[in-house]
């Protein structure tokens, strides 16, 4: 029953689609035909005119928002979240190379070699923390609304109402938020390149995500369909992908005057918005609470914290003239197992000695490879470049994963023999570790 009115909508618009052929034809759309005039030469102008006809009427005639199309949400079944509904957008976001590229680095980088469900990879997680950006996001404009209807005092003026496009822009940067990561995660960017590009700028994978949402935008001429969906993608006035990537970033500890303009992208008013995927406030963010749920599920430990609890009791207070995300008193208890979940996560999982020791040689195969001139990744027709130079070219940075890692090291255990040992020794260790 649920698909009635989809189907309905559907068939209307095949209706049109089919009227409009019909009065190319020479036949009038609700059936009376007009008389065809002339000879076997006629007939086949006319029939050429007419498909033309047909063509260009059939392209006028695609609604300018295709509902049955364009439009249409897309389910996810996640076993953190259950079923998810995603924004078109979404969808088209997470349907290019620079997102799924995200399905082959582990989430916890050298974690599944010491817990054998640890499987798990970015691209989950980012779909995960894109869901509940829009469900947190949504349930503050929801308690926003109820405070309206019941003509309580407003804790916010106008100004500070979520509109659709807040919304928006708050699950992309939610699915985003984690597109820079390099091979094996936090690996790459804390361990790896520190070592191989010590005089280097300080790199993090949030400025690389930036990078790479950048690249994904571009690369995929997405612009045209953003602003289809009402986003603004030009000029200095409430741009989105300004927007969009100031969230990526985080919100600043804020320490400065009242009345100085905190962001680009949005006014003061909002500034709330910009603590639900990176809160540097006080770490109570949306991409903590995906991959608490998800690295306790595939790790096998026990997560307390009950995220779902924290959205409901979640509204925008105003204190000390900034409006923040706030939680109930009573809330206390379940924000303490938010953060005991954290200190049990990095003790018996993130810090565990076994996986620090499986990273280290990791981090050493991939400066062995940094520095072999084997370990060339090719970006364009005859650019090539090592591991550590490929965060500044982005389509090099696209094709570098922990996937093509491996396989690299498997053929180069070979090709290794007949150079130093230590690279050897090196190699055929992660190999092991591989199987
Ligand atoms: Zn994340």
């Amino acid at each position: 029953m649920s698909k009635l009115p989809f189907m309905m909508g559907r068939y209307k618009w095949l209706v049109k689609v089919l009227s409009v052929g019909a009065e190319c034809k020479g036949e009038d759309p609700n059936g009376e035909h007009k008389k065809p005039t002339s000879t076997k030469q006629q007939n086949t102008t006319a029939h050429t005119e007419a498909k033309k006809c047909l063509d260009e009427k059939v392209e006028n005639n695609i609604p300018k928002k295709p509902r049955f199309y364009i439009e249409e949400h897309k389910v996810f079944n996640d076993p953190i979240h259950g079923h998810i509904k995603l924004h078109p957008l979404l969808v088209k976001i997470i349907d290019t190379p620079q997102f799924q590229r995200l399905r082959k680095i582990k989430q916890l980088g050298g974690g599944y070699y010491v817990f054998p469900g640890a499987s798990h990879n970015r691209f989950e997680h980012s779909v995960g923390v894109g869901h509940l950006a829009g469900e947190l996001v949504k349930a503050l404009r929801a308690k926003q609304l109820e405070e309206l209807e019941q003509e309580q005092e407003p804790s916010m003026d106008s100004e500070s109402l979520i509109n659709d496009r807040d919304v928006l822009c708050v699950q992309i940067a939610g699915l985003c938020h984690d597109l820079g990561h390099g091979p094996f995660s936090h690996v790459f960017d804390g361990m790896f390149n520190p070592q191989a590009d010590p005089k280097g700028e300080k790199w993090e994978h949030e400025d690389a995500s930036i990078f790479m949402f950048d690249h994904l935008v571009n690369d995929n001429n997405l612009k045209p369909l953003m602003n289809h969906y009402g986003l603004i993608t030009e000029g200095d006035n409430e741009n989105d992908l300004v927007f969009i990537k100031e969230m990526i970033k985080g919100s600043l500890k804020n320490n400065s005057p009242q009345n100085e303009k905190l962001y680009k992208g949005r006014n003061n008013e909002k500034s709330f918005l910009y603590e639900i995927v990176a809160n540097k406030q006080n770490g109570i963010d949306v991409d903590k609470f995906d991959y608490f749920a998800r690295d306790c599920h595939h790790l096998g430990i026990q997560n307390n914290f009950d995220h779902r609890r924290f959205i409901v009791f979640a509204r925008v207070c105003n204190v000390d003239g900034q409006l923040h995300i706030c939680s109930r008193d009573k809330e206390m208890a379940n924000l303490y197992d938010m953060f005991h979940t954290r200190n049990s996560l990095h003790r018996r999982a993130y810090q565990h000695r076994v996986k620090m020791a499986v990273e280290i040689m990791i981090k050493d195969a991939l400066l062995k490879a940094n520095q072999d001139p084997h370990f060339q990744i090719k970006w364009a027709e005859e650019n090539m470049c090592s591991l550590s130079e490929a965060k500044r070219h982005k389509e090099a940075y696209t094709k570098l994963t922990g996937r093509g890692f491996e396989v690299w090291c498997l053929k180069l255990t070979t090709h290794l023999t007949f150079k130093t040992s230590e690279v050897v020794y090196t190699c055929i260790l992660f190999v092991l570790f591989a199987l």
